[in-house]
């Protein structure tokens, strides 16, 4: 099992396994429920992981994620400085205050 993606945010893991497995490899998540044990154990231990079943796909699997992993990397989440609402990284205002995105 090769490990492909991580995100702490499920609905992104979903979606890459999803695109991976339209393309006919096989995965699977662990982690899948971990935001039910938050807190309870390390944090690093419960991010959603996406895996692989069998490594002679990795590096297509690597190719078919790469551009979904630069979006969202090139868009991180912020927090409204104003309000502290968490605000997806694509919006450049706070969906509760108005508050420009910070510089
Ligand atoms: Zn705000």
């Amino acid at each position: 099992m090769i490990k492909v993606y991580e995100s702490f945010n499920i609905s992104q893991v979903g979606q890459a396994q999803s695109l991976l497995n339209a393309e006919g490899i096989e995965t699977f998540i662990r982690n899948e429920f971990a935001s039910s044990v938050m807190g309870e154990v390390p944090f690093v231990e419960v991010c959603p992981q996406l895996y692989i079943l069998d490594a002679a796909e990795e590096d297509r699997a690597r190719e078919l994620l790469r551009p979904f992993e630069q979006r969202a990397a090139a868009v991180p989440d912020w927090h409204c400085p104003a309000c502290n609402s968490e605000v997806d990284g694509p919006f450049g205002q706070c969906w509760n205050c108005g508050q420009l995105r910070p510089a």
